[in-house]
């Protein structure tokens, strides 16, 4: 027997599929889509990880040429079938990375490791901690004592986390046993245990399906039609948070289950709460298998098993989730579709929409997007009439929008108020806590102040690898580099002109926290952000004692925009608007827009109406004259009119192109060569830019260029450009990084 396979090979262009034998033995285990090794390359060759494409049995076989057997079969079952495969290699030509690269989306972790031996013991899970101050162990990384590049890699992550499981530290930093066993040894971490805790649904209410509106009919018995049609379709969904669409969706998915095929529910990692998994085992009890970052290893493991051996037919997770091993997918739902957490950040690059719409293609699903402020391309598309469209309008139950009032920052500077909360929104604040009720603080930052200035040469303190400010943790008292994880302790004197006139800038949560307490004796704070909720069920905790304690502040970052209503909210003030809906991506004002009116709907979810206050210093923003009227209607319809203006998706595809390098020069030659080549062999299709530096042209020491080329991207233009990556292969030096984003969101 033969076997076809994809070896995982980190050569750009090499996709190549090759034949080897299968040695007696292992015959009976091999299936498409198994992970083997293989020895590849001449002679012995290096031992490689690949995957099974096709297998040829002997009769089929009739090369003579004398092949390699493989080594040895890794995978007990197999994860990837012929439609993964087809899926895999669409995803490889339209986020241009190797098809190995989108087949690791769906395989589970390699099995390194033998995680099924050890790390669980009962509902106890190994963790990794740091046995010293963040402080002491900064310190003897400036000193040089520590000096393994491996070691600080984990130390400085444990330093802004606090703590990693034993098995995601040997898969995500990708360090082995051995590192830990070193710095342990050393005294810098410590192997400590922790209680996992499996929340126990096995007393949740069964639910029944409730009475559907007339609205909610409609969508449903729509989709019910498509299902059984067995119509690949996509619908969107739009309606305010309560209006009704999650219950739609569950009797979408009844239908898909009775009907013998299985679904898949994506929703932000954040809104992943206790409240959302209940409803859905209420209704389907122990079919659905919830997969989220903050399992360990083995408990994705022991859902991934119930997947593939058909108990678990409802997957619910984050954008990964698409990927488990489902048979028969018949729905696809995105809840809250908008959300950035759909654009994967790391290659591929993949958009989860996208991806979902071509899983729903090759399983003739149905595809449903729901959404209060769907992204702008999507409503085009909706209103195009290429996709449906479907509104919940009415709430079941009562409710109001809340008022909102827009402060002028410009003016409140000019009347003297030296801090970040404007005169209004303090007596606001005062007004609620005298009547009992609760306020929320929005601003887009953690920690204690954006950056750090010297103000006697006004230079921002950078990181020593990135072009970027540091930003300063009060809690560990450390500046560190967002980009890198660099860190450096708070010094009195400016490393550039040595003057002792240093200065914290920006709000950060800390900053509003401690302004407040100043401002207002006795007001009890609570904050969240990504420094407070580093722990698994932190950020439902937090709003849980918040409610509880009626605290009178929760200062927050984008997470207070999700989670349980809690009706005695009253108050939203939205500190600095400007930075959230600021950004240098097409898609900047959207993002600002969708965050900004989400985190205004926290107010008045009660009895009481609800007021907003909103802190700007660009009044005459379209972002924030639509977030006074609160309507996604006047905003669409301005954003629409800018995105077509300056020939942005959803009118023109972006193509970004982006070159790095540790030397400037090789870097700048590259480019101009790449740039050449690109405008000698233009298609009228493209426009392309001159090479440029982005806003952060440094990132760990690498300098960074850009070419941007816009486009509707069809099949010529993707031929034109894997034309140019073939070229491009051949006259670049081996020192110049190029990769290649379609509609970047950060840029
Ligand atoms: P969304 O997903 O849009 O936030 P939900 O489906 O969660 O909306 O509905 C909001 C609330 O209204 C929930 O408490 C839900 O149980 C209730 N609800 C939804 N549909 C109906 C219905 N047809 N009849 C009565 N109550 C409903
Ligand atoms: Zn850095």
């Amino acid at each position: 027997m033969v076997v076809k396979v994809l070896v995982d090979t980190s050569i750009k262009t090499l996709n190549k599929i090759y034949d080897y034998l299968v040695p007696e033995e292992l015959v009976s285990e091999v299936a498409i889509g198994k992970r083997v090794y293989i020895n590849f390359g001449k002679g012995k060759g290096q031992e490689k990880e690949g995957i099974i494409v096709k297998i040829i049995s002997d009769e089929e076989n009739t090369s003579s040429v004398k092949l390699k057997s493989i080594v040895e079969v890794l995978d007990s079952e197999s994860y990837i079938d012929e439609k993964k495969l087809k899926l895999a290699k669409w995803i490889s030509k339209v986020y241009f990375c190797n098809v190995y690269d989108a087949l690791k989306l769906m395989l589970p972790p390699s099995q390194k490791g033998n995680l099924e031996k050890k790390e669980l013991n009962g509902r106890q899970a190994k963790i990794i901690c740091l046995a010293k101050s963040s402080e002491e162990i900064e310190s003897k990384i400036q000193s040089g004592e520590i000096k393994s590049a491996r070691h600080i890699k984990m130390l400085k992550y444990l330093m802004e986390n606090e703590y990693i499981f034993l098995d995601d530290a040997i898969k995500t930093l990708d360090i082995s046993r051995t590192v830990i066993n070193t710095v342990e040894k050393n005294g810098f971490i410590a192997i400590d245990h922790i209680d996992i805790q499996n929340e126990d649904y096995s007393n949740v209410e069964r639910t029944e399906k409730l009475k559907a509106t007339d609205e909610q009919e409609k969508v449903i018995n729509c989709l019910i039609d498509r299902l059984n049609r067995n119509e690949f379709n996509v619908s969107l969904l739009k309606g305010v948070t309560g209006s009704g669409k999650t219950e739609v969706y569950l009797q979408a998915i009844e239908e898909c289950i009775r009907l013998g095929k299985t679904a898949i529910v994506l929703v932000p990692e954040i809104s992943l709460t206790f409240q959302t998994k209940r409803r859905f085992i209420g209704r389907f009890g122990d079919m659905v298998s919830l997969l989220h970052s903050k399992m360990t290893i083995l408990e994705r493991q022991t859902e991934i098993k119930r997947i593939i051996n058909g108990k678990s037919k409802i997957v619910i997770g984050p954008r990964s989730a698409l990927f488990v091993p489902l048979k028969n997918i018949g729905l696809v739902v995105i809840d809250e579709e908008h959300d950035t957490s759909y654009i994967s950040q790391t290659t591929p690059k993949y958009s989860a929409k996208e991806v979902a719409t071509r899983l729903c293609y090759l399983n003739n699903a149905v595809l449903l997007l729901g959404s209060a402020t769907p992204e702008v391309s999507t409503m085009y598309k909706a209103k195009a009439g290429r996709i449906d469209l479907y509104e919940l309008n009415n709430r079941p139950g009562k409710f109001t929008l809340p008022s909102v009032e827009i402060v002028d920052m410009k003016e409140e500077k000019l009347l003297g108020n030296k801090g970040y909360i404007s005169g209004k929104l303090l007596y606001e604040i005062k007004d609620n806590i005298d009547k009992g009720q609760q306020t929320f603080i929005f601003l887009n930052r953690r920690g204690y102040a954006s950056n750090v200035i010297c103000k006697s040469c006004g230079r921002i303190i950078k990181c020593m690898n990135c072009d970027v400010g540091l930003t300063y943790h009060k809690k560990i008292n450390l500046l560190l580099c967002h980009y890198c994880s660099y860190a450096e302790s708070l010094k009195n004197t400016c490393p550039y002109c040595k003057a002792e006139n240093i200065e914290l800038l920006g709000a950060g949560t800390e900053n509003i926290e401690q302004e407040l307490k100043e401002a207002i004796p006795g007001i009890s704070i609570i904050r969240m952000d990504a420094d407070t909720t580093v722990k698994r069920g932190s950020h439902e905790e937090i709003l849980k004692r918040f409610s509880e304690e009626k605290i009178n502040v929760l200062v927050g970052t984008q997470m207070i925009s999700k989670g349980h209503d809690i009706e005695n909210v009253s108050l939203v003030g939205i500190i600095n608007a400007d930075s959230t809906i600021a950004g240098n991506s097409f898609s900047s004002g959207e993002r600002g827009f969708s965050n900004l009116l989400q985190v205004s709907g926290r107010a008045g979810r009660g009895k009481i109406k609800g007021r907003v206050i909103v802190q700007a210093y660009d009044t005459e923003n379209y972002v924030i004259e639509s977030l006074e009227k609160q309507s996604y209607e006047d905003f669409y319809n301005k954003e629409i009119e800018f995105r077509k203006m300056s020939e942005y998706p959803p009118f023109k595809d972006i193509v970004l192109i982006e070159f790095s390098s540790k030397f400037k020069n090789e870097l700048q030659t590259s480019v101009n060569k790449a740039h050449m080549w690109l405008v000698n062999n233009k298609i009228a299709e493209c426009t392309i830019t001159s090479p440029k530096a982005p806003y952060i042209s440094k990132v760990n020491n690498n300098y960074i260029l850009q070419i941007v080329l816009k486009a509707n991207l069809n099949d010529k233009v993707y031929d034109y450009l894997y034309k140019f990556l073939q070229e491009y292969d051949k006259i670049n030096k081996k020192d110049v990084k190029i990769s290649i984003i379609k509609n970047p969101i950060y840029i």
